[in-house]
């Protein structure tokens, strides 16, 4: 089967044998996965990462145990945290903070971007038949922006400020709009910010953003400089969600969160469910996220592709 790999910074595509498939997992076939900010960073060497890249997916499962014949050929997408389910993480349903977690496509577990890929039956959802596949494999991305309203209570009808016009920006400002807040999304290019408006988002593009507007800010700029912008923006007693993960440290100047009383929420991952029942309602539209579909074989030029300024969602045919 072909299997993309990373190593040194570099995109292959190699032929390699079919993984082997422990119990309780599921084997599955590649559909479609996404490139993600995360995986051109792994290219760049965060994570001392080597191997197969790739935690967004969509795919069908072709082979599980003898005692879930159900699952086969199932559409499903798969949470990426494999977690130890036996700690006290995992037994309040939080395995995406087990300690003894494993990360597909990330952290010790051969990622999505190969013709098969294996996963715990229970890390899977079902595609339910109106999400087309390449809806489907937002799941993740849009998962994490549905986080968001997991960690901290916005009221509906409430102003909220999503710093940034990339993919996750544009889905975090989509999530909360469909939630009911009255969403601001601030940016810096209007084709990106285009796709917000279509939304039905007031979209922002001001040289000098206001100060102390918000109660609830979120910080998706993927920039150190959109933290500093975010708590400046937050009025006294809000909330600034920490959306962007920025490699090496972040110059802070800590004294207007005192002063202010700012609450700052770090924000990862988040669960399947809502953000199946988004895609299902069509109350989140991603089809204007996506830049380009390329074949598996073809990875080195997605990767690359994806890599490229005004370019969104690149996604890998398998
Ligand atoms: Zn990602
Ligand atoms: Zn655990």
């Amino acid at each position: 089967m072909l299997a993309v790999r990373l190593e040194n910074g570099v995109v292959q595509v190699r032929k390699q044998a079919h993984p082997r498939r422990p119990e309780g997992f599921a084997l599955i076939r590649l559909l479609e996965g996404g490139i993600c900010n995360t995986d051109l960073e792994l290219q760049r060497g965060y994570y001392n990462f080597r191997g197969t890249p790739g935690h967004e997916f969509v795919g069908e499962v072709v082979e599980t145990d003898s005692n879930s014949k159900e699952w086969i050929g199932e559409r499903v997408v798969g949470e990426i945290n494999l977690a130890c389910g036996a700690c006290d993480w995992c037994k309040r349903g939080l395995g995406r903070h087990c300690p003894r977690r494993t990360v597909l496509g990330i952290v010790k577990h051969p990622g999505a971007f190969r013709e098969l890929l294996t996963l715990p039956l229970s890390n899977l959802h079902r595609v339910p038949r109106g999400i087309p596949a390449e809806h489907a494999v937002f799941v993740e991305p849009l998962a994490a922006a549905c986080e968001i309203l997991d960690q901290v209570r916005i009221p509906k009808g409430a102003p909220v400020a999503v710093l940034g016009d990339g993919k996750l920006g544009l889905l975090a400002g989509q999530v909360l709009h469909a939630h009911g807040a009255e969403v601001h999304q601030y940016g810096h290019h209007k084709d990106k910010l285009r796709i917000a408006t279509e939304a039905g988002i007031d979209t922002r593009m001001p040289k000098n953003p206001p100060k102390a507007e918000y109660g609830w800010v979120v910080d998706a700029t993927g920039s150190s400089e959109g933290l500093r912008q975010a708590i400046q923006m937050t009025r006294p007693r809000g909330t600034v969600v920490m959306k962007s993960t920025v490699h090496g440290a972040v110059q802070l100047d800590s004294a207007p969160v005192i002063v202010n009383e700012i609450t700052l929420v770090g924000s990862r991952c988040g669960r399947f469910e809502p953000a199946l029942r988004l895609l299902q309602s069509k109350k989140v539209r991603v089809d204007k996220l996506i830049s380009e579909i390329l074949p598996l074989k073809d990875a080195r030029t997605a990767f690359r592709r994806a890599a490229q300024s005004g370019v969104l969602k690149v996604i890998l045919r398998g």
